[in-house]
Formats: C-alpha cells, sequence, structure tokens
C-alpha cells in the first residue's frame, strides 16, 4: 500500500483554476475554507437558504450550481449523496463541458449508477476519512485528515495528480493520502459507518446506559459511564493504539474488557456484520436508501424522531450544559 505525503502533490496544478465546491454543508465549508487557506481559488454553488447565507458570511461568492458548473474546472459535490443525481440531472449535466473533473468525497451515486458521466470528463474521488468539522479543525491547527483517493474516469490522463494536489489542498497530504477504488471506498465506508462508527457505537451506548438504568442507578452516573468516557477512551486509541488504552486504564479495566468484549460482540455480532456487508455489496443498502427517499423518508424521520427522544439526549444535554469546556 502506497501512501502519498505533502512532497508527492504538486499544488501548483490547482492555480489558474476554479474550484467548485457544490454544497456548503459539513463537508462543503470545511473542504472550501481549507482550499481557499492553501491559495486555491474556490467558488461555491449553493441554493439559496441558511448554507448560502453562511458560505456568503464567510467571503465566498455564491451561486447556483448550473452557474458554477459553467465556470469552474472541477466541481466537487459536496450535497446530500441522496439529492446528488437529481442535482446533476438538472443543473450540471447541461453546462458539462469537455476537460472538466467530477469530484466526489463518497463513490455511491457512482459506484451504484445513480450519476453516469459523460466519457469526456475526469471522475474522482476525494473523500476525507472524518468528519467535516474536524477537516477543518485539524486543518486550521496545522494538521490534515487523511484522505482517500480513487479515479473512476481518466479523460485528460491527468486525473491523479489533480485529485492528489486537491488532498494537498485541504490538509490531506499532512496525514496521508491512500489510493483506493470507488467500489471500495462506497463499500467500506457504508460498512464502517454501520457496523462500528454510526450503527454500532451508538446502540452500544444505548444499550449500556438502558441496561445500568434500569437497574435502578442514576441516569447521571450512566451517562458519563457509558457516553461521556466514550470520548476519553477512543481519544487514547486514536493516539496510541488499543495497546494505548491498556496502558492508560487500570489493569481491572484491561483484565475485565478482555473477558466482557467477546461476550458483547459474539459470533452471532459477527454475523450480523456479515449480513450488512453482503446487503452493501448486492446494492441492497443503496436501493433501499434511495426508495426512502422517493417517498419522502417515512421511516427515516420516525428513527431520528424516536433516537430523539431517548433519555440519554436528556440527561447528556443537561449535564454538558455544566461543563462549559465543551464546544457547541
Ligand atoms: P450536508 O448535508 O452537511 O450538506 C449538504 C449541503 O448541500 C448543504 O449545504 C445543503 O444546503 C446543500 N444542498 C442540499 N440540496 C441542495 C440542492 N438541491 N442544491 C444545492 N445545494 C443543496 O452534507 P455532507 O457534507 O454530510 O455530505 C456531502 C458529501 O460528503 C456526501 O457525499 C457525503 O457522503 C460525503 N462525506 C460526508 C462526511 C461528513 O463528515 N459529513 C464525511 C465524508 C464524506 P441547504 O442548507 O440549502 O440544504
Ligand atoms: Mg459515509
Ligand atoms: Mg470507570
Amino acid at each position: 500500500m502506497k501512501m502519498y505525503y505533502e512532497n508527492d502533490a504538486d499544488l501548483q496544478l490547482l492555480h489558474g483554476k476554479t474550484v467548485a465546491v457544490l454544497g456548503y454543508g459539513s463537508q462543503g465549508h470545511s473542504q472550501a475554507q481549507n482550499l481557499r487557506d492553501s491559495g486555491v481559488k474556490v467558488i461555491i454553488g449553493q441554493r439559496p437558504g441558511k448554507s448560502a447565507d453562511k458560505a456568503q458570511e464567510d467571503g465566498f461568492s455564491v451561486m447556483s450550481v448550473a452557474e458554477a458548473t459553467q465556470i469552474a474546472d472541477i466541481l466537487q459535490f459536496l450535497l446530500p449523496d441522496e439529492r446528488q443525481a437529481k442535482v446533476y440531472q438538472e443543473e450540471i449535466l447541461p453546462y458539462l463541458h469537455k476537460g472538466q473533473t467530477l469530484m466526489f468525497s463518497h463513490g455511491f451515486n457512482i459506484h451504484f449508477k445513480q450519476i453516469i458521466p459523460p466519457d469526456d470528463i475526469d471522475v474522482v474521488l476525494v473523500a476525507p476519512k472524518g468528519p467535516g468539522h474536524l477537516v477543518r479543525r485539524v486543518y486550521e491547527a496545522g494538521g490534515g485528515i487523511p484522505s482517500l483517493i480513487a479515479i473512476h474516469q481518466d479523460a485528460s490522463g491527468q486525473a491523479f495528480e489533480y485529485a492528489l494536489a486537491y488532498t494537498k489542498g485541504i490538509g490531506s497530504t499532512k496525514a496521508g493520502v491512500l489510493v483506493t477504488t470507488f467500489k471500495e471506498e462506497t463499500e467500506t465506508d457504508l460498512f464502517g459507518e454501520q457496523a462500528v462508527l454510526c450503527g454500532g457505537v451508538a446502540d452500544l451506548i444505548k444499550a449500556g446506559f438502558e441496561t445500568l438504568v434500569d437497574a435502578g442507578y442514576q441516569p447521571e452516573i450512566a451517562f458519563f459511564e457509558c457516553c461521556h468516557e466514550v470520548k476519553l477512551i477512543v481519544d487514547l486509541i486514536y493516539e496510541g493504539g488499543l495497546s494505548r488504552m491498556n496502558y492508560s486504564i487500570s489493569d481491572t479495566a484491561e483484565f475485565g474488557g478482555y473477558n466482557a468484549g467477546p461476550k458483547i460482540v459474539t459470533e452471532e455480532t459477527r454475523k450480523a456484520m456479515k449480513g450488512l456487508l453482503s446487503d452493501i455489496q448486492k446494492g441492497v443498502f443503496a436501493r433501499n436508501w434511495i426508495l426512502e427517499n422517493q417517498a419522502g423518508r417515512p421511516s427515516f424521520l420516525a428513527m431520528r424522531e424516536q433516537n430523539a427522544d431517548h433519555p440519554i439526549e436528556e440527561v447528556g444535554k443537561s449535564l454538558r450544559s455544566m461543563m462549559g469546556f465543551i464546544g457547541k
């Protein structure tokens, strides 16, 4: 596996070029600001509304996606995945021209063929492996979030060099850039967020909290043990791996952890993970998510509401309000 770093990438390639960041949300605002601070010319393609106002306040030139498509050399798709195909058909395709680059931060729409671009444009992936707000925060602190890079179409013969230059612009070459494919990025990203990062962790936290509260312990104590401390533990793992966590925690916690882990993540859990992966690979998850959106997101919105009402959220909110050092 080859990793690319600062000296491998040439930011000069982007001088004289215009990058249109389409969407000014979580990834959009951070990638746009990082690129601008790296000396790249950035415009924002965004429908009117809150995000557009924010981009304007942040000093960017904001226009419609269609206008941005006519001007820009590189179009970075940072719209919600489920809206990208429609915006592409209506506002991008009519103005797309030879020599342009379509860039994505998640391979969903290309891999699952919701967007099929013409042959004469470059189609690349630059996917920072971290939440948008960290992409900005870490860059401001002088670092970068690692990124994945992939090439779907190389019409210019220079698609890779441009994509690599872009990763440098957002700070990723400080941390390391890995080459992947749209297929690998899409499938592993969906799996990671479902099995571990978002689905797995959230339900582990809730189940631990509920177990303690149901047994009669104070919700505040349950919150600190099963939710608040997750960050402290994850920070140790992030800094120095599982061994650093084990070094820092008590031997009691380490012994208990070795015994308990396999009882929580059982053969059944692993089977469920394989099932999730298989649904992702076969396109079952993608189809469900596309249909859910076409139907107006009834089950998504119901689950969102149900989770927002979980007692852990209420306890957490009031405890956090007393910890002034936790940023908004
Ligand atoms: P967000 O939902 O945070 O932001 C989307 C932006 O697109 C908003 O500014 C929204 O503005 C705008 N938008 C929505 N619909 C339209 C439209 N029809 N026309 C123009 N603008 C529109 O998205 P994310 O940043 O989370 O995701 C963007 C991409 O990055 C996705 O492909 C995602 O998979 C990928 N990604 C995201 C990560 C993350 O940290 N969130 C991590 C890695 C990859 P408005 O206010 O008007 O709705
Ligand atoms: Mg994702
Ligand atoms: Mg403890």
